[in-house]
């Protein structure tokens, strides 16, 4: 058989095979630290769960409208209001395949061949292949050396006539940085003027840290939301840590919503009926839940900062959002592939390559697994490249001795 162009040059998400590797490790026995995973340990709220098991219990099997229940549409208008103040109503929504969904239907609403995308690094893996996907072309602005920030005059000069969209992704995957809030209207405006569109991917924006609240570009704009240019994409991935439940949405224009649900309606008619219960159910159960996982994951990165400040030569920026932190690596080697493939073989340490994300000579740890797990992981990394550190380390029931510094 012989594959098109294009879907020979997609490369493996590397943060999902990174998944695949550390379950297959752990199904062998090896103890395996996952410090590269992009999910929580929580279990579904239980509002979620009851309004999941009352729709199967009622025997409704049938497709829902192709851009999502109206239960649930109201549910993430109420959310939108809520969280931004943005006031729209259910046809101001589409329901998708999780963010990652919504992210592609969006793109593909919007790109022509040779198109070009602006993606801010450190960026999510996705984004680049997804633009592909589509036939358009990414265009990566680097933020200055040391931070994760991109500069408004760099995005300002990477905007060209056949610009189409910006991503922005704050609280960001893989830093954990969140945009001020002058960058953040400053992006806005920039996308106002140029008439491209701005594509806001929230799916972090509660989940931040020391009381912060993540800056919303519908506050810097005097538009309606008829004529704005912002696009947010959201869902239950991260907010509820859903992530099996594959329900994201996009808000936009009522006349962007209505093609994209064409072009849903042409692929995947649309998400499953149960889960969208499910997602309902979350977004209208009690604030406690995602309070707690929110907690949950501040407590963590105290716990990963103070492990890694252990490790020396290493320069960590502290995450305000998100669940991951992404230590600047350099000083133990500048291949970042090699240096997470060393992690893996040596200490049975997943994390992920910051070459993937557009920041060479980083790697991504997350820090949603256990406290307990935190610091294993941690201890293992200093071990393996530390020569300071002592020659032994007890992994699992074995102990190794480092041979290769
Ligand atoms: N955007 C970012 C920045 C992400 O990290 C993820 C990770 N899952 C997604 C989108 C996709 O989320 P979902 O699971 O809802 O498809
Ligand atoms: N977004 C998460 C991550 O970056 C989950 C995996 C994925 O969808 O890429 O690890």
């Amino acid at each position: 058989m012989s594959l098109s162009a294009l879907a020979s040059s997609i490369a493996e998400s590397p943060t999902l095979s990174l998944n695949e590797t550390a379950r297959a490790l752990r199904e062998k026995g090896e103890s395996v630290i996952h410090l590269g995973g992009g999910e929580p340990k929580n279990k579904a709220p239980r509002s979620a769960a009851q309004a999941c098991a009352a729709k199967l219990e009622g025997g409704d099997v049938k497709y829902t409208p192709t851009s999502g229940t109206a239960g649930l549409k109201q549910a993430v208008a109420r959310y939108t209001e809520q969280s931004y103040g943005w006031s729209v109503g259910p046809a101001n929504v589409i329901v998708c395949d999780g963010a990652k969904g919504a992210l592609f239907n969006v793109l593909f609403a919007l790109v022509d061949p040779g198109d070009e995308v602006v993606v801010l690094a450190p960026y999510w893996v996705s984004y680049p292949e997804m633009i592909k996907m589509v036939r358009g072309v990414p265009v990566i602005v680097r933020p200055p050396e040391g931070g994760f920030v991109p500069r408004l005059e760099d995005v300002a000069a990477a905007l060209g006539a056949k610009t189409k969209a910006l991503i922005v992704n704050s609280p960001n995957n893989p830093s954990g940085a969140v945009y001020p809030e002058e960058l953040v209207a400053g992006l806005v405006r920039l996308c106002e003027e140029r008439g491209i569109a701005y594509i806001s991917d929230d799916i972090y924006h509660k989940l931040v840290f020391d009381g912060r609240t993540t800056p919303s570009p519908y506050r810097a704009t005097d538009q309606d939301p008829e004529t704005t240019k912002i696009i947010s994409i959201n869902g239950i991935s991260k907010l509820f840590g859903m992530t099996g439940f594959r329900i994201g949405w996009a808000v936009a224009p009522k006349a962007m919503v209505k093609v994209l649900a064409r072009i849903q309606a042409q692929t995947v008619s649309c998400t499953s009926g149960l889960l969208q219960a499910a997602a309902e159910g979350a977004l209208n159960g009690p604030p406690a839940d995602f309070e707690a996982l929110r907690s949950s994951l501040q407590a963590n990165r105290d716990v990963m900062m103070r492990e890694l400040a252990a490790i020396p030569r290493l320069k960590v920026r502290r995450p305000e959002g998100t669940f991951y932190c992404l230590p600047d690596f350099r000083a133990y080697g500048a291949d970042s592939a090699a240096l997470a493939r060393l992690l893996l073989e040596k200490a049975l340490v997943v994390t992920v390559p910051g070459r993937e994300f557009g920041m060479e000579g980083h790697l991504r740890l997350s820090y949603c697994t256990s406290a307990e797990e935190i610091r294993e992981g941690a201890a293992r990394i200093r071990w393996a490249l530390d020569p300071e550190a002592p020659k032994q380390m007890r992994i699992g029931s074995k102990t190794v001795v480092r041979d290769w510094l």
